[in-house]
């Protein structure tokens, strides 16, 4: 149960990112010591996502990455999975995809009223591909971004997908969610569970705890209660569930890991 994002710039610009796989499997291993069954990864790029997932070590992840790599784009995100809903297949592993495969989501913790939820979205025509309650919130999400919102990520659609989304969720949750359409940020969002956020310098971070980004960054800040956060690599923004914009506090991680 371990959760990494990351948005770098893009290649041909000066101080280009690292490859966001690179440092999204990086923190994964980082994040090991938590415990876990299954392991998966996302990366988006202009107008796609892709992902990968895998139960079982990460070794296995790695494998099925060299047999069907990904493309080195500067947006990721990574999850490792200690299955509460849904035994540990490659089916119930994260990232879950929504929004037509746009937008996918991963998760840590458990959303308590997913089964009102899912009866809700699947009378509303949607179909479920897994067991897991991360799913319910991947398919409510895509579907507040793209049917009350009309799918415009690049106005900030995501973030506010994110917030109207939250407010419907009950139980403990770090989410992280990526949108094809907006290829340059990651949104995450966070109740009773941990996030926090690395600062680079023009690429930044987002980790379960800082060992998710320890060997890249020592500037850290804690998310709050009930709280979101957009980042890009030059900007991160937070608010609380309604939109109210809210301040971190920045602190130097001085341990080695
Ligand atoms: N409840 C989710 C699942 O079973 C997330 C578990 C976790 O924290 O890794 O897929």
């Amino acid at each position: 149960c371990g959760i990494v994002g990351y948005v770098g710039h893009s290649a041909g610009r000066v101080n280009a990112g690292h490859s966001a796989l690179d440092v999204v499997l990086e923190g994964l291993r980082r994040l090991e010591y938590r415990g876990y069954d299954s392991a998966g990864v996302a990366v988006v790029s202009e107008g796609s996502i892709e992902s990968r997932k895998k139960s079982g070590k990460l070794s296995n992840l790695l494998a099925e990455l060299e047999a069907h790599p990904l493309p080195e784009t500067f947006t990721g995100i990574g999850h490792t999975r200690w299955a509460t809903h849904g035994g540990p297949t490659d089916q119930n592993a994260h990232p879950h995809l929504s929004d037509g495969g746009k937008l996918a989501l991963i998760h840590n913790g458990i959303i308590e009223n997913f089964a009102e939820l899912k009866l809700e979205l699947v009378a509303k025509g949607y179909a479920f591909e897994s067991e897991t309650d991360t799913e319910v919130a991947a398919v409510l999400l895509g579907d507040i971004f793209r049917n009350k919102l009309g799918g415009v990520a690049s106005d900030g659609g995501l973030s506010k997908a994110m917030q109207l989304a939250c407010q419907r969720l009950e139980g403990a949750f770090t989410l992280l969610a990526v949108h094809a359409d907006q290829p340059d940020v990651v949104v995450a969002a966070r109740r009773n569970s941990p996030l926090v956020v690395g600062l680079g310098d023009g690429e930044n971070f987002l980790g379960s705890d800082v060992s998710g980004f320890i060997d890249y960054t020592r500037r850290a800040v804690e998310l709050g209660q009930d709280q979101i956060v957009t980042i890009t690599a030059d900007t991160v923004e937070i608010t609380d569930f309604y939109g109210a914009p809210a301040e971190g506090k920045e602190y130097h991680v001085d341990w080695d890991p």
